[in-house]
């Protein structure tokens, strides 16, 4: 059996008595089987990390920088192998799993370049009276063994958002990736051990959530668990966790406010990647639209005729624009929205097909905003479109209908207008962590702080970022009196 599917546990790959079968969610076939985590193994796991926290903390800035350095050269060397990977375990289309390595590269190169930046300042103690003689400063050190928890829909890009600062910072990690797509991150193991990586400062155990996440979540050798996922799991996490530091970055309903002054060709291009990329298993997917009635008419045969063009199919082969979803339950799931939809009265403008485990693009017209479809997170290649008359209400449309489901969410919005003052007020009063205009919600560079308000998380990721999260400020006072 080749490392990868194993356990990585101080270096060693480490097998188990059970199996879990990782399926191709495309053509339902077993990839392979990946033994799952007993508890004497995670208890090995978090062993080996504690040591590997105390290596990790020797070691200087500028090691930990170069083997950074040299995992993202690897990954670069690498990116058709870690390509296939995606594609096979998660069926993401080629072009966008391509992408995604593309970013882990940059990932790693943001925080190879963070670790040589991690600073306090000084304090200006005599600021305060009584402390004239002291002089002071603080400093910013690792935490230790942070557990990274993460989801099925970036089997990379979105571990290394944690692996990579927690590494760049001095501390260990115990990884469990999502349990439909542990391949990609035992490769990332793998390829960090060529690297250079000391060998105990990063565990990899595959398991279930409520087994082997949950141990993670509540043992006390861990400092912080980093997590993204679904919002019932955050709360869970969140509860379960104690005193630990917890990042959680969960889902949204997000989306995007085209107005008549926008660049029409721009809003169509941009959202129609927010709305369909990876058929919406994206955290800020593009899945509520609010246009001005006065182009709202254009703009929806325009986004239409284009959803309906897109290529779905087989996600290996180059021109796929969509492939399957992660599962017939996501797949059962997506096909409800839009039913229960289209009996409530809104108008299936294309799609709502399903063939084999892909769903079609679907765009909706007129879905009220308490419909699920529209106010939970749908996580399918579906698309809701609403209409406003002025732009003020188009903000509260927007900032209302994220609070209308189970979970009030805050993650992105985007919005296309040329008129500057309707940007600045967008950016002032839409309740989310980002904002970005003339572009869809489904936009990231990995280097900016990302994150969600509200039921959408806690904390920001992008190396600098999850860096903060992942050090504590030591203060230190000299007494010269
Ligand atoms: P999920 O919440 O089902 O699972 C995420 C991870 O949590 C998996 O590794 C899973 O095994 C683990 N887990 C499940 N129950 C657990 C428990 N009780 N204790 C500890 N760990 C547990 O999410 P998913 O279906 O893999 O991913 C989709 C969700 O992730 C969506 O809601 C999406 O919005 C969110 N997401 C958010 C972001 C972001 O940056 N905000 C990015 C990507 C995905």
């Amino acid at each position: 059996m080749e490392p990868r599917n194993h356990l990585l546990i101080a270096g060693e790959w480490v097998g188990t008595e059970k199996a879990l079968p990782v399926i191709n969610p495309y053509d339902e076939t077993v990839i392979t089987e990946v033994p799952v985590a007993t508890e004497p193994v995670i208890d090995a796991a978090i062993a080996a990390a504690e040591s590997g926290a105390t290596d990790m903390r020797r070691l200087p800035a500028h090691t930990r920088s170069a083997i950074l350095t040299k995992a993202a050269l690897l990954l670069e060397q690498k990116s058709d192998e870690f390509t296939e990977s995606i594609i096979a375990e998660a069926g993401k289309p080629r072009k966008y799993a391509a992408a995604e390595v593309g970013r882990g590269v940059e990932t790693l190169r943001f925080a190879a370049a963070e670790a040589m930046r991690i600073h306090g300042e000084t304090v200006p103690m005599d600021a305060s009276r009584g402390s004239e003689d002291r002089r002071g400063f603080f400093i910013r050190v690792p935490l230790g063994v942070i557990a990274a928890i993460t989801p099925f829909n970036f089997p990379l890009n979105l571990v290394l958002h944690k692996v990579a600062p927690a590494l760049a910072a001095g501390n260990s990690v115990v990884l469990k990736p999502a349990t439909k797509t542990p391949l990609t991150a035992l490769k990332l193991g793998e390829l960090l051990l060529e690297a250079g990586l000391p060998s105990k400062s990063l565990n990899i155990v595959v398991g279930s959530g409520s087994t082997v996440g949950a141990a993670l979540v509540r043992d006390s050798r861990i400092r912080m668990v980093t997590f993204t996922g679904s919002p019932p799991v955050g709360e869970v996490i969140k509860r379960d966790s104690g005193l630990k530091r917890v990042a959680l970055e969960l889902g949204s309903n997000s989306g995007a406010i085209i107005d008549e002054t926008a660049d029409l060709d721009k809003a169509l291009a941009r959202c129609l990647v927010g709305g369909f990329a990876f058929s919406g298993q994206v955290c800020i997917h593009t899945q509520r639209l609010y246009v001005h009635e006065a182009v709202a008419e254009q703009f929806s045969a325009l986004f239409t005729d284009a959803a309906e063009e897109l290529v779905c199919g087989n996600p290996a082969l180059p021109e796929t624009d969509i492939g399957p979803m992660i599962d017939r339950a996501a797949l059962s799931r997506g096909l409800a929205l839009v039913e229960e939809a289209h009996a409530a009265g809104a108008e299936v403008l294309c799609g709502g097909k399903t063939e084999g485990t892909v769903m079609f693009p679907t765009v909706l017209l007129g879905a009220r905003p308490e419909l699920p479809v529209v106010c939970d997170e749908s996580f399918a290649p579906i698309v809701t479109i609403d209409t406003f008359r002025d732009f003020d209400e188009a903000i509260a449309l927007f900032n209302e209908g994220s609070a209308l489901g189970e979970y009030d969410y805050g993650l992105a919005c985007g919005v296309f207008t040329r008129d500057l003052g309707r940007a600045f007020r967008a950016a002032e009063q839409l309740e989310v962590g980002n904002v970005l205009i003339n572009d869809s919600a489904t936009t990231r560079a990995d280097h900016m702080p990302y994150g969600g308000v509200k039921d959408s998380g806690i904390g920001r990721e992008g190396p600098r970022f999850a860096i903060e999260e992942m050090t504590d400020i030591r203060m230190v006072s000299f007494n010269l009196g």
